[in-house]
């Protein structure tokens, strides 16, 4: 494997020499492990090392991170960390371990064990392929289980008969990676999976291991290929018994793919979207809001991701109707979305079948959005403007003026302000507000 392994990016390589190296020096042994070595085998580019580690997993993590001088977050009680060097180059450590499943679909139960037993509770083939790291065998490939062969012939494959039954989250990881490589999920795999869908596995377990590995599924570039994939082997109602993949579904989640992927192209710069969210409200979007709220809690999403999901079930008819009227001011389309995140105006700009709709949120997300004024409390005081809460009001007024193209430079905002004050609309909104 180290031809392999010479190919990748200098700084790659590089980090995975020093971990080596660090390894050899605590007494312990690395290896490359899981999703990084599949991706290697595969030619994919990927920048999350995973590094297990036959020792302690947390002592090398430090070690490696003062090296590097990085940033590092622990698990002390799962023997696992993640060393950030910069936001898209990370590794995650784990100390190599042995699972066993006490009772199906239950948490397994973990004890220290070599880097063999850690392959074992692996979940396909294409994930267990391992490489050396320390100095005396780097590059060295270990392949218990055939998984390259399995990764050459686009196969994915569980170790063992029980797999999906020990663990049914496996059956949603399975769909994710056949779908997002192009593979076949092999017969005797498939079987088991659907052996395990028909005992309700997947009513068996706790719905937050079932969101984790739902969310992931949402992470993949088109995750409706994967959601059809898991209708039609698992239906789709261990999330909520009414979900189906309707047409009309399909067709808005193919609408929310485009409207992210635009979004993705023009802004991901400035402004990271999560997308997973604008899937989950898509594939939700048949149901009424109160089996929505039902999904939201039964899978405990976090208050922020539930409140932004609801949301758009909340808005989405009211909105609509108002971004589609034709000659709506940008001032009016500004007030209407900036209090929303970019995860409900994507999902509105998906909903959208009319024209003027769409145009306003694209002038949103190009023109208005991050609009400011360069007024301040000291420019006003400055004209004469005693302070008090109308000055809220005027600066919203020079907002919307701004907006609207009526004004843009410093100098025409103090203009605009001057003429509110000799028109007496200054003296009404401080009157307004005294009268409450
Ligand atoms: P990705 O490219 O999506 O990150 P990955 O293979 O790195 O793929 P992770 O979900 O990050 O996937 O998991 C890391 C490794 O941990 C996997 O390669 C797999 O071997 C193992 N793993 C994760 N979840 C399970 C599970 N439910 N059962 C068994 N092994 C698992």
């Amino acid at each position: 494997m180290e031809k392999h392994l010479k190919r990748l990016p200098e700084e790659l390589l590089s980090l995975i020499c020093v971990s080596g190296d660090i390894a050899g020096h605590l007494g312990f042994r690395a290896y490359l492990v899981g999703g990084f070595v599949r991706d290697l085998i595969l030619g994919v580019k990927n920048f999350d090392l995973d590094i297990a580690v036959e020792g302690d997993g947390i002592l090398f993590a430090e070690a490696l991170a003062e090296k590097l001088n990085a940033k590092i977050i622990s698990h002390k009680r799962f023997g696992t960390a993640t060393v950030t060097l910069k936001p898209h180059l990370k590794l995650d450590i784990a100390t190599t371990r042995k699972e066993f499943y006490p009772e199906p679909g239950s948490l397994p139960v973990v004890n220290k064990g070599s880097i063999k037993d850690d392959l074992f509770r692996r979940d396909f083939t294409i994930n267990t392929l391992v490489i050396a790291i320390n100095k005396d065998n780097f590059g060295q490939l270990m392949d218990l289980f055939k998984g390259k062969s399995d990764i050459l012939a686009r196969k994915v494959r569980i170790l063992h008969n029980l797999s999906f039954i020990d663990d049914p989250t496996r059956i949603l990881r399975a769909v994710r990676f056949q779908k997002r490589y192009d593979f076949q999920i092999e017969p005797n795999t498939l079987k088991r999976l659907k052996e395990a869908v028909k005992l309700k596995m997947l009513f068996a377990i706790e719905p937050q291991r079932l969101r984790d590995e739902l969310i992931l599924m949402l992470k993949e570039n088109e995750p409706l290929r994967a959601l059809k994939r898991l209708e039609e082997l698992a239906g789709l109602s261990f999330i909520n018994p009414d979900l189906k993949l309707s047409g009309k579904t399909e067709k808005f989640l193919g609408s929310c793919q485009d409207q992210v992927k635009w979004f993705k192209s023009k802004f991901s710069q400035h402004r990271h979207l999560d997308s997973w969210l604008v899937y989950l409200a898509g594939l939700l979007s048949g149901l009424d809001l109160e089996a929505v709220r039902a999904v939201c809690e039964r899978f405990v999403f976090r208050k922020g991701e539930a409140k932004r999901i609801l949301e758009f079930f909340l808005l989405r008819d009211k909105l609509l109707v108002k971004l589609s009227l034709p000659g709506l001011r940008p001032s009016s389309v500004f007030h209407l979305l900036e209090p929303l995140s970019y995860e409900v105006i994507i999902l509105l700009k998906a909903a959208a079948a009319n024209k003027f709709a769409h145009v306003n949120m694209e002038n949103f997300f190009h023109a208005y959005n991050g609009t400011a004024i360069y007024l301040r409390g000291h420019d006003l005081k400055g004209l004469g403007i005693a302070p008090g809460p109308h000055y809220q009001k005027i600066f919203r007024r020079v907002l919307n003026a701004k907006l609207n193209g009526k004004v843009k430079t410093v100098q025409e905002e103090l203009d605009f302000v001057k003429k509110l004050k000799n028109a007496g609309t200054v003296a009404r909104f401080g009157k307004e507000n005294s009268n409450g």
